[in-house]
């Protein structure tokens, strides 16, 4: 860069967070921090007003997310990644399968690859960028997949495979596990095609992180009392039978960081109150479809994933031709504030991730396109 780029300031976004998790908290979201800074923050998590504040979570996302009869909101502490070691022991029985497309889908996979206890786990991959689907194979007691591949930018569909009956309880069957820590809250979903909806709050719930969150089925609670019970050593932090006793006493095993759940709560009710999943679906393809139209219109940018219907509503990437350099516009961002638009650092593409994600308003990633134009015409 020979000199530095200036971007006039009636041209940024309003807010310059584009990130993929944690990604833009919402300034009422921090009012409601403050507003209950002296009779929340600070109080006990086993006391009524911090157990209404789980309560009203649950009964909101169980409204959001328009869960099935039967079905419950759980919750624990530390993340998805945490949750993908609790489920390798409470909700794999023998054998997963997974369909992995990028990092995080291969990450719930080699959990249970290697766990001790279970089978090595039947794997299909596909390069990045595209996706693999998971197949109804004898002895598979889970099958797990992403609904959004964060790494990447592929949307997967939401679907039980063909072949797969639906798990009823008492009668075995295998469970579907979808990682959804960055769809939901920003994508549309029919949870009956699910067992376990899981995410943590740091993405379209636009919270801090360090919890996991999830829908549940009848068939996968009775799996988690099943195995539970079976002999199976599980650490308690990791027991999810722990997770249904608190959770339907709307506490956590050990303490939850109360701040997080604030704003948690703020934004699922600001979801609702907008018009809940429909809502929320519609504004992130929005959001999204500004980019990729922009992006195919380029003359130096392409979307990265080739099929339309891979590409993802929340987190849109684009590759960037070899004579523009990706990483200097984001640096070129970064010093006017707008930050956090460099790619999955392990996937090395000349590329930019924009995450659009419900909080963030569809103006300011417009307004963000015009910057990486301006930027890349001054290279
Ligand atoms: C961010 C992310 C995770 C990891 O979430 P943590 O809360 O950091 O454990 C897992 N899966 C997907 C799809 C993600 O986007």
């Amino acid at each position: 860069m020979s000199r530095p780029i200036s971007i006039p300031h009636h041209m940024l976004p309003a807010d310059g967070r584009f990130g993929a998790g944690p990604s833009k908290v919402r300034e009422d979201q921090v009012g409601a921090l403050a507003r209950q800074g002296r009779n929340l923050l600070g109080t006990s998590h086993r006391q009524a007003p911090v157990k209404d504040l789980v309560g009203r979570i649950r009964t909101g996302l169980a409204d959001f997310l328009q869960i099935p009869d039967g079905y419950e909101i759980l919750l624990g502490l530390g993340g998805a990644t945490t949750f993908w070691d609790a489920a390798a022991f409470g909700l794999v029985k023998e054998h997963a399968q997974h369909a992995t497309f990028g990092e995080f889908g291969a990450k719930f996979a080699a959990v249970t690859d290697r766990a001790p206890f279970l089978s090595p786990s039947t794997i299909h991959s596909s390069e990045a960028g595209t996706r693999a689907e998971v197949v109804a194979e004898d002895g598979v007691d889970v099958y797990a997949w992403p609904h959004n591949e964060t790494s990447t930018g592929v949307m997967a569909p939401v679907k039980r495979p063909d072949g797969v009956d639906r798990a009823e309880v008492g009668t075995d069957g295998a469970l579907i596990l979808v990682d959804a820590t960055s769809a939901a809250g920003g994508a549309s979903v029919d949870l009956s095609e699910t067992d376990v909806y899981y995410f943590s709050p740091q993405k379209n719930f636009a919270s801090d992180g360090g919890l996991w969150l999830g829908a549940f089925s009848p068939a996968a609670i009775e799996r988690i009392e099943q195995l539970g019970n079976s002999g199976r050593w599980i650490p308690d932090s990791l027991a999810l039978t722990a997770a249904v006793e608190n959770s339907r006493k709307n506490q956590t095993l050990n303490t939850p960081g109360l701040a997080g759940l604030v704003m948690l709560e703020d934004q699922v009710r600001w979801l609702n109150e907008q018009g809940g999943m429909a809502w929320a679906a519609a504004r992130t393809k929005q959001s999204s479809d500004l980019v990729y139209s922009w992006a195919q219109a380029s003359a130096y940018a392409t979307p990265f994933v080739t099929r339309p219907e891979d590409r993802s509503t929340v987190v849109a990437t684009v590759d960037f031709d070899d004579a523009v350099d990706a990483a200097a516009i984001a640096a070129t961002l970064r010093a006017h504030g707008v930050v956090d638009v460099e790619p999955y650092r392990k996937l090395g593409r000349n590329q930019l991730r924009i995450a659009t994600f419900t909080a963030v308003e569809p103006d300011d990633v417009a307004a963000l396109l015009a910057c990486i134009d301006l930027i890349a015409e001054q290279l």
